[in-house]
């Protein structure tokens, strides 16, 4: 076997490694994504009866990421769609730079959405790798220093076929690939749907074998593990699973099926919520940075649903909700930082945080 060929330099290397430092390197920091596409920014916001058209999804980023400076105690970085870069405040500030002056680090999603595998019993691979180099590039001069792609596959009596987690684990890796050559951290996030009756074991054998296939990719080609975030889902049963596992018994699964596939030398898993209620979403990451042993890397969030539910019921489309909503947001971020270090000690149940927030075959 060749040695790797042609690969990134020692500084594009340190910066990767910065970045992903600055994202998850102070205990208790994790991922706001609000990298929604146009589409699922509908469904969220017909949920509250607004209208989704720009100037009320401007309207929403814009109250997200100035909801106050304590918000990157616990936000180390923000996943964003491409609208939202790009957009401006009525005083003509891009909205970006109300996170870049709170030194939270800029991401964007570059994936194109999920299409369907042929051959497969509906499975999917995610598109976009067309052009992806010269969009890092110009992402990059525009301030992105990490980004998203993300690959979904399903768990049935047929799924997931081979087929699809090769297919998976290939594009997630030409994608992680492209993304470090133009200086730009990729998170890799091959996300298990949570659809189904399955249990929890099912669940974690299916992750082991995902994340296994991933990395054996990634190593295929040459990716620089310092300088990538993993976003996998937490091991849970299927949402029609009529067993009920506790916190631990989710946590357990989680960093068995990590410590099994997940190399030590890759800094951070920042997870998804994948549907689960914004209080179930942070006593499970508490359990999981309160299992016993080795955790070489940092164990985070990478939250969408999960930090945005009890936001966007606060906000309701109306100004003058404006302040309750940050506050949620900042609270939300606030017991997710405690659950990253293993701190979270509950709170008071009720309203919209312990609202299932799951969707069928989810789109993002
Ligand atoms: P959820 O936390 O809502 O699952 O979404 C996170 C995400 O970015 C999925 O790609």
């Amino acid at each position: 076997m060749t040695l790797c060929g042609t690969n990134i330099s020692d500084e594009t290397k340190a910066m990767l490694r910065k970045t992903a430092a600055k994202i998850v390197g102070t205990p208790g920091k994790g991922i706001l994504a609000a990298d929604e596409s146009t589409g699922t920014m509908g469904k969220r916001l017909s949920q509250i009866k607004v209208e989704n058209v720009e100037e009320n999804r401007r309207q929403y980023r814009k109250l997200l990421f100035t909801s106050g400076d304590q918000m990157n105690k616990s936000i180390g970085g923000v996943i964003l769609f491409h609208e939202t870069l790009y957009q401006k405040d009525d005083n003509g500030k891009f909205l970006r730079d109300y996170l870049k002056e709170k030194g939270i680090v800029l991401g964007i999603k570059v994936d194109k959405g999920v299409v369907p595998l042929a051959g497969t019993f509906n499975e999917c691979t995610t598109q976009g790798l067309d052009g992806l180099g010269e969009r890092c590039a110009q992402y990059k001069a525009d301030g992105c220093d990490f980004a998203k792609w993300r690959c979904v596959l399903k768990i049935t009596d047929k799924t997931p076929s081979q087929l699809a987690i090769n297919e998976n684990a290939n594009v997630l890796a030409r994608y992680a690939s492209i993304c470090q050559q133009h200086g730009i951290v990729p998170i890799v996030e091959p996300e298990i749907l949570p659809d189904g009756e399955h249990d929890l074991e099912r669940c974690q054998y299916v992750t082991e074998k995902v994340l296994a296939a991933c990395y054996k990719a990634l190593s295929d080609h040459h990716v620089y593990l310092e300088g990538t975030l993993l976003k996998p889902n937490m091991v849970t049963a299927g949402h029609s699973c009529p067993i009920k596992y506790t916190p631990q018994q989710v946590a357990e699964a989680t960093v068995t099926a990590l410590r099994r596939t997940v190399p030590c030398i890759m800094p951070g898993v920042t997870f998804l919520s994948g549907g689960q209620s914004e209080e179930e979403a942070t006593a499970n990451l508490n359990a999981i940075n309160n299992v016993p042993g080795i955790k070489p890397w940092a164990l985070s969030f990478s939250f969408g649903r999960a930090l945005q539910a009890s936001v966007l019921s606060a906000w309701g489309g109306k100004a003058e909700n404006t302040d309750a909503a940050k506050k949620a947001l900042l609270y939300r971020a606030q017991m997710n930082n405690l659950a990253a270090q293993g701190k979270y000690e509950g709170e008071v149940a009720g309203g919209a945080a312990a609202q299932s927030l799951y969707v069928a075959n989810h789109q993002y």
